[in-house]
């Protein structure tokens, strides 16, 4: 796969690297008649002012606006398209807003204290995750009520099934939010905990996973956390490194499916796809490696599921409920890959999490099924250099820089990029920095490059997203969820009830007049089942 892909960015760079001009667009006519329809577009735009049967929330972990643009650049390209003109599935939502991601104590915030305002609806401290910031990291003592509620947890109270799907751990700091409770993001396992922590009876996260609440689908990285120490892995039996980690002995795994009939744990794609279309399946717990799960290009495609293909099979569990669902979605690595300085990491992870999109997007219908597609913060990313149209997004500035040597169009503000050695840097050309390894330079050396302060976007579309404008608190995500679904804290919204269309998932495999059966089926039943 890895291979492919650089074989089609080097036929791209082949073909583009001396730009690519559309030439209807040297036409007046074709941008005017672009944007007249763009006008009627949004003239006709009605706000659907229904209550939201489900809710799903897209979180692009560190995805800025800047790693949006670039993201819609290399998808338009590997679709054989110049590449700026051609929209992602999240450009093609209606509404749209800024989400100011400060945390309570720092300007420039991390995944944890974000996930806590966007999951929770209340901002939170540094590396703290759903509690308020009353809460002081790693104070094991000033957790006891201060916790917050997710809008999953409320979702759940109010009738819906709920899941969480994500490609690092499910354990990390973002799906955290949507259950746990902790003063420390780094308290994956009981192995984790400090001595005071331990005396103290602050749990460790995998634990919280299992116990804090009923969660219907579990899919994500992660398997060490939750099996007793010296418990070898069913998919690297021979590498200690991967065994289970657990020093109280619990099986985590086991606790969790005894509590529930119809609970299936899987651990690879072939097990995931079978246990997602049986209908038996309640509860669906998916862990897919040890602890993250691998980089898309760097996937066994037979053996580990693409975040596209986890969401459909959560969507498949979920949608049986005729209450609806809360699901959240996190394309977890495309933070990973900025922090490492690997752009062509993050933006092959974005381009995976915008396919997902795009399959929730044609699963569910907009009349009853609200969609939010957001970040949590942004990076230090960036690219510029007046680069030529259609040229790779990995490519470099057709003009030289002052110590008359390359530059690659992006660059990070620091990280292990930086590469400054006796005052001079190393030249960079087309083959390396296609590389996907390539780390674009920085101006500051760090092990890790950082996260940045700035503002990240929020997409909206279906019933209330309409409220998504303006300017807003990233506090601002949660409670639109909590209002559109009519849960706690807006249980009286005084939301009518959506305009039913999909009461079942639109399965992508069986035909339209089956699965609108189905729809009605489950409309029968539901009085007894629920
Ligand atoms: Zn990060």
């Amino acid at each position: 796969m890895q291979g492919a892909c650089v074989l089609l960015l080097l036929g791209l760079w082949l073909q583009l690297s001396l730009g690519l001009i559309p030439v209807e667009e040297e036409d007046p006519a074709f941008w005017n008649r672009q944007a007249a329809q763009a006008l009627d577009v949004a003239k006709k735009l009605q706000p659907i002012q229904t209550a939201a049967k489900n809710v799903i929330l897209f979180l692009g972990d560190g995805m800025g606006v800047s790693t949006v643009t670039a993201t819609r650049i290399l998808k338009g390209q590997m679709a054989g398209k110049p590449g700026p003109e051609t929209p992602l599935a999240m450009d093609q939502f209606p509404y749209l807003a800024l989400s100011k991601t400060y945390n309570v104590d720092r300007q420039v915030p991390d995944s944890a204290g974000t996930a806590t305002a966007y999951l929770c609806g209340v901002k939170g401290n540094y590396r703290t995750i759903g509690v308020s910031a009353a809460a002081r990291y790693n104070q094991c003592n000033t957790t006891r009520g201060n916790e917050v509620t997710s809008v999953m947890n409320r979702a759940k109270k109010a009738g819906k099934s709920v899941g969480v799907v994500t490609t690092t751990r499910v354990q990390h700091a973002s799906p955290a939010g949507a259950y746990a409770h902790t003063v420390n993001r780094n308290w994956y396992s009981d192995a984790d905990l400090s001595s005071d922590a331990q005396r103290n009876g602050c749990q460790d996260i995998a634990k919280q996973l299992v116990y804090n609440m009923d969660i219907d689908v579990i899919l994500g990285g992660g398997r060490k956390y939750m099996f007793p120490e010296g418990t070898p892995d069913p998919e690297y039996p021979n590498d200690v490194n991967q065994n289970g980690v657990r020093k109280d002995k619990q099986n985590l795994v086991q606790e969790w499916q005894a509590k529930h009939q119809g609970a299936q744990y899987v651990w690879n794609r072939t097990a995931l796809l079978q246990a997602a279309s049986d209908s038996n399946v309640t509860h669906l717990m998916g862990l897919f490696e040890p602890a993250d799960m691998k980089y898309n290009v760097q996937q066994d495609h037979t053996k580990d599921p693409t975040l596209e293909e986890m969401t459909e099979a959560a969507l498949q569990v979920l949608s049986r409920n005729p209450q609806g669902f809360y699901l959240f979605v996190e394309g977890g690595r495309i933070d990973h890959g900025h922090h490492d300085s690997k752009a062509y990491m993050a933006l092959t992870e974005a381009v995976m999490f915008d396919n997902a999109i795009a399959k929730a997007n044609e699963l569910t219908s907009e009349l009853d099924t609200l969609i939010l597609v957001t970040a949590d913060h942004s990076h230090v990313f960036s690219f510029g250099g007046y680069t030529l149209r259609g040229t790779s997004i990995f490519g470099l500035a057709p003009s030289k820089a002052s110590d008359s040597k390359s530059y690659t169009s992006i660059l990070y503000g620091n990280g292990p990029g930086y590469t400054l050695r006796g005052g001079s840097r190393p030249d960079v050309n087309d083959s390396t920095s296609e590389d996907p390894s390539y780390r674009q330079q920085a101006a500051v050396p760090l092990a890790s490059e950082t996260h940045g302060g700035e503002d990240v976007a929020v997409f909206a579309r279906g019933p209330q997203a309409h409220l998504m404008h303006g300017v807003q608190e990233e506090t601002f995500v949660a409670h639109l969820m909590a209002f559109a679904g009519c849960v706690e804290p807006y249980t009286d919204c005084n939301l009518p009830d959506p305009a039913g269309v999909s009461d079942a998932v639109h399965l992508a495999a069986s035909p339209p007049s089956l699965a609108l059966l189905a729809g009605a089926m489950l409309l029968l039943l539901a009085p007894t089942l629920y």
